[in-house]
Order: C-alpha cells, then sequence, then structure tokens
C-alpha cells in the first residue's frame, strides 16, 4: 500500500505537493468515496478518480526472483549495495519485496506491487510456509530435532514447531544439510533456531514460498508468475 499523494504523484496526475492539495479541496475519490486525509493508503485494487477522471494506475505485478548472495532484499540501500529490485530487468513497475532475505541468504523471494498481498503474506495470522535449506556445523542430534519441532526459545523469543528433517550429513567434515519448514518469517528466524540447538547455519537457501518452487531457476533468475500462481497465493 502506498501513500495517495504519492501514487497520484507516480501516476504523473501533478507533483506530490499538488496532489495533497488536489486530495485536501475534495477533488479525489478512492472507490468512489471523497478522500481528503493525506495519509490514506491505497493499494493496486483501489480505483482512484480526479475530479471524476480515472487514474491509470499500475498493473498489478507478481515476479518470482531466486536471489543470489550478496544482494540486499530491501528496494533502498543506504550502504548504496545491490539490490533484489536491481537484478529485476525488464519489468516497468515498481515492485518491492515481500518479505526479506539475508543478504547471505539464497532463494526463493517474491516481488509485487500488490501491497494488499504482500501485507497478507507477511501477516503472521496467515502462517505462509516457507522451506529452507541449510548447510550446518555439526550434526543435528534427535534432541535438536526434536527441539525444533516443538518449537526453540531464544533471547526471550518464541519460535514455533517446524519441520525439521536432516537431508545429508558429511561426517568428515561434521556438517550437515538440514530442512527447515515455518510459518514465520522473525528476524534470522533459521538462523537462531538452527543456532540453537548446536548447528550453527553456514550457509541458507529459501527452496520454497507458499508452495511456490525455484524449479527452473538459476540465481539471479526472475520470472512473472502465472495468473493461476497468482490465484493460489489470494
Ligand atoms: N531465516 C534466516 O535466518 N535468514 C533468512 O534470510 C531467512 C530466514
Amino acid at each position: 500500500m502506498e501513500r495517495l499523494q504519492k501514487v497520484l504523484a507516480h501516476d504523473g496526475v501533478a507533483s506530490r505537493r499538488q496532489s495533497e492539495k488536489l486530495i485536501m479541496s475534495g477533488r479525489v475519490r478512492v472507490n468512489g468515496d471523497v478522500v481528503t486525509e493525506l495519509g490514506t493508503k491505497v493499494g493496486v485494487h483501489d480505483k482512484i478518480m480526479v475530479d471524476g477522471v480515472p487514474v491509470s494506475s499500475e498493473a498489478p505485478t507478481y515476479v518470482l526472483l531466486y536471489k543470489p548472495r550478496g544482494v540486499v532484499s530491501t528496494a533502498n540501500d543506504e550502504k548504496s549495495r545491490e539490490t533484489v529490485v536491481d537484478l529485476i530487468e525488464n519489468v516497468p513497475q515498481r515492485i518491492y519485496p515481500v518479505g526479506r532475505l539475508d543478504y547471505d541468504t539464497t532463494g526463493l523471494l517474491l516481488l509485487t506491487n500488490d501491497g494488499e498481498l504482500a501485507n497478507r503474506l507477511t501477516h503472521p495470522k496467515y502462517g505462509v510456509e516457507k522451506t529452507y535449506v541449510a548447510k550446518v556445523t555439526g550434526i543435528p542430534t534427535n534432541d535438536a530435532l526434536r527441539q525444533l519441532r516443538q518449537g526453540v526459545e531464544v533471547d526471550n523469543i518464541t519460535y514455533a514447531p517446524a519441520k525439521a528433517k536432516v537431508l545429508s550429513t558429511d561426517d568428515k567434515k561434521h556438517t550437515a544439510i538440514v530442512s527447515l519448514t515455518i510459518h514465520e518469517g522473525k528476524n534470522h528466524q533459521v538462523k537462531k533456531m538452527l543456532a540453537s540447538v548446536g548447528c550453527p547455519v553456514e550457509k541458507l537457501k529459501r527452496e520454497e514460498y507458499a508452495r511456490l518452487t525455484l524449479k527452473g531457476l538459476n540465481p539471479g533468475d526472475s520470472r512473472y508468475l502465472k495468473p493461476e500462481e497468482v490465484k493460489e497465493l489470494r
């Protein structure tokens, strides 16, 4: 969701300042209702009119990116590092990442201009399922797996039960590949959960998000979601 004056300015109706004046003078309607409050947020599905004339807004756009490591997943970075948005080519709409992956995490990240859907997908209430595959130091014991499956608490933050599986182990190097499926999106959640059971993460990849997978993509690749995939997310 974006502020109404920002959307009007972006869609070329007027400058940001003039758009604020249009709103305050009651000339702007959202879904048929006059809106005079400047903080009003609108999404891509809202119908905006100025003096009764519809404002053409950007088409709802949904992109799936295979995020490589070494890229930030914010739209703007204060340190001017490369962002996931920089990686998306030939998409004219302004799209934003849905949630975050760490700088060194790879894998599936959605980007969209549909703020409503993005809010829903990231809202804890909906518990979108995410599956990560981690290379960890150490080999998780049965007790470690049991703890992950029961949920763990780290620094007074509770992490809900996860599906946890050991996919393979390298006994010589004392490392393992672990799959973890979670329904929350707390900060550094997977790293914290695995570290708390004695298996710090060396590498992390998100393989699945809301049943979407990385099939057919290489790191840095992106593709539009198919209409039926968007429907599934709703
Ligand atoms: N959990 C993490 O620790 N890092 C991520 O990037 C995603 C989930």
